[in-house]
């Protein structure tokens, strides 16, 4: 520390550079800093520090981190201590650029592992962003004696050291995560798909704000569809299991329809506690599909929905640059079905109407050789009883669907209904298909084609910017990830482009082709962490599902748009 505060006389009066004298190492009283990058320039993104603190040192037992589960929630609560600390004590802006700012990667209302913060045995490392201040370009060593010397002590002290002090939050974050994690466990065990649990609170502020309503109307289970289950730690609570099969939501406009398969859509992650939906669970393979005219799809076989096109174009390895609104929500079928998708969530209000439905007269209007579409009524039955993927689709537009459904939902003033009985009367037949159906497979020939996921630009350097969380920049290919929504964090976009990277360098043949070599990529990166991403030390990382990784692969486009 000593060290540190002599280097800091030295520079005074000089340019920014001058900071890069800084590199290295120091003791403080409770902790060690490093800097890992100095960054010259104030303006460019701020320099990374990380922060060790000895076991002996934090004082957070180990039964804060007891399992992997555990770990992530911990890890998780301590980024936002520090991000806390940081809104408390750091002044701020103090010069030019970004001089004077702290910061750490934190996640939304999810829980996802990242590597701002991690935790072994032999202690606690969190990694931050501190951009030391300028004075146009030369430094100003007062406000960075500042920065070093007294507000990242306080940070430290109130985020990260726990001796004898109170940890009633750190568990009850840590206990209501891994009774989440137990949760989504039991659905599968029990044959669920999804359970909401009673008063949980699912509307959010704003489009822009996930954060809960809190005059929303808290959920109500029907009694027919409630289930009663033991908690590890919070002990018994109820609500709404939905069993695997065909379930349809249905009800008037504005009821909840839309409000109740989003909570759905983010019950693959793990909330926060007073999120409203943290006991709200969906299995960790369920994936939304909708539609998504004008992206790009690379050699799908779509024929089982789309069959030959006008012009006698063949749709068994079907590419283009700008799908229509029905070939992109085929395509997202087939996709999410190679991916080992086990439930597909699906809302009219984000779906194609010729991929839905086709109602009888129109039928009788267009004949079936004259339309190469067949609808997902017709299969969604056959994709569960057959590859085992159960649908939740909202429906309140047509009742078609009441013909293939297991079980009907009527959302009503924002209170579930169980109505199958009701449904079941007015079904009729199931209706059977226009013409032969081609199967379904899970299987896809693709391969990962390195040429493809070549990261080169033409002016040969190797690129990949994330330039938000729904948009990179690999090498000169874009990927537009505006709707894939189950996607939360741009730390999970960061960490999908630099996989995607990674699994075309290891395991460009990989047997199982593309959806095998991400796999594998994937499963690296569970292992070993995070960190193997990245050639150098950073903390703004998070852990992407699979399925998404999966999307961005498939969304890769070649030709500059
Ligand atoms: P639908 O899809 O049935 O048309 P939405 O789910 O879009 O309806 O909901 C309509 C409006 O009602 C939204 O503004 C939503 O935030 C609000 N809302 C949904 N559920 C609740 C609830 N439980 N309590 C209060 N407001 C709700
Ligand atoms: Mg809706």
């Amino acid at each position: 520390m000593k060290r540190l505060q002599e280097r800091l006389q030295t520079i005074i009066g000089k340019g920014y550079k001058a900071y890069k004298q800084l590199q290295g190492s120091y003791q403080f009283e409770n902790f060690r800093l490093t800097f890992d990058h100095i960054q010259g320039d104030p303006y460019a993104l701020p320099s990374r520090i990380s922060i060790s603190i000895e076991e002996a040192d934090h004082g957070l037992p180990q039964a804060l981190r007891s399992t992997a589960i555990r770990q992530i929630a911990l890890e998780d609560f301590l980024a936002r201590a520090v991000s806390q600390a940081i809104g408390q004590y750091v002044k701020g802006q103090r010069g030019t650029g970004h001089s004077g700012q702290i910061r750490i990667a934190t996640s939304g209302q999810q829980v996802l592992r990242r590597n701002a913060v991690l935790l072994d045995d032999s202690g606690l490392e969190a990694r931050l962003l501190l951009a030391l201040p300028a004075d146009g370009r030369s430094v100003r060593v007062a406000d960075a004696q500042e920065m070093l010397f007294d507000e990242l002590p306080k940070i430290v002290e109130q985020a990260l050291l726990y001796r004898g002090q109170d940890l009633t939050a750190h568990f009850l974050q840590v206990d209501q995560v891994e009774d989440q994690a137990w949760l989504r466990d039991w659905l599968q065990e029990v044959g669920g798909v999804a359970f909401v649990a009673d008063n949980s609170l699912l509307p959010r502020r704003s489009g822009v704000d996930d954060r809960p309503l809190v005059q929303g109307v808290p959920f109500h289970s029907p009694a027919s569809l409630r289930c009663q289950v033991v908690l590890p730690h919070r002990g018994g609570i109820s609500g709404m299991l939905i069993p695997r099969g065909v379930t349809l939501i249905v009800g008037g406009g504005f009821h909840g329809k839309s409000t109740l398969l989003h909570a759905l859509e983010m019950g693959v992650y793990n909330h926060l506690p007073a999120d409203g939906r943290e006991l709200v669970v969906t299995s960790s393979k369920a994936v939304k599909i909708r539609a998504e005219d004008h992206r790009a799809i690379h050699q799908v076989n779509i024929s089982p929905f789309i069959g030959t096109l006008p012009g006698n174009r063949s749709t068994v390895c079907f590419s283009t640059e700008n799908a229509s609104g029905s070939t992109s929500q085929a395509a997202n079928i087939i996709e999410a079905l190679e991916s080992g998708a086990d439930c597909f969530l699906i809302d009219e209000d984000t779906s194609a109407t010729n991929f839905m439905i086709r109602d009888p007269r129109m039928q009788q209007l267009v004949r079936p050789e004259q339309e190469p579409i067949t609808p997902l009524l017709y299969r969604v039955r056959e994709l569960y009883e057959q590859q085992g993927v159960s649908s939740i689709i909202v429906a309140g537009g047509s009742g078609d669907y009441l013909a293939v459904a297991d079980r009907v939902i009527l959302m009503d003033n924002y209170c579930p209904r169980d109505v199958s009985a009701q449904a079941a009367r007015l079904a009729g037949e199931a209706p059977s298909l226009p013409r032969p159906g081609i199967a379904f497979s899970r299987k896809s020939r693709r391969l990962l084609d390195s040429a493809r996921f070549n990261t080169h630009c033409a002016d040969g350097k190797h690129r990949i910017l994330v330039r938000s969380m729904r948009q990179i920049d690999f090498g000169p290919q874009q990927i537009d990830l505006s709707r894939v929504e189950q996607l939360v964090d741009v730390g999970q976009t960061e960490a999908v482009a630099r996989l995607l990277d990674y699994a075309a360098q290891r395991y460009e043949n990989h047997p199982a082709g593309l959806v095998g070599a991400l796999r594998q990529a994937f499963e690296d990166v569970e292992e070993q962490g995070l960190d193997i991403l990245h050639p150098w030390k950073v903390g703004h990382l998070a852990m992407p599902r699979f399925y998404e990784l999966v999307a961005a692969a498939n969304r890769l486009r070649t030709e500059a748009s």
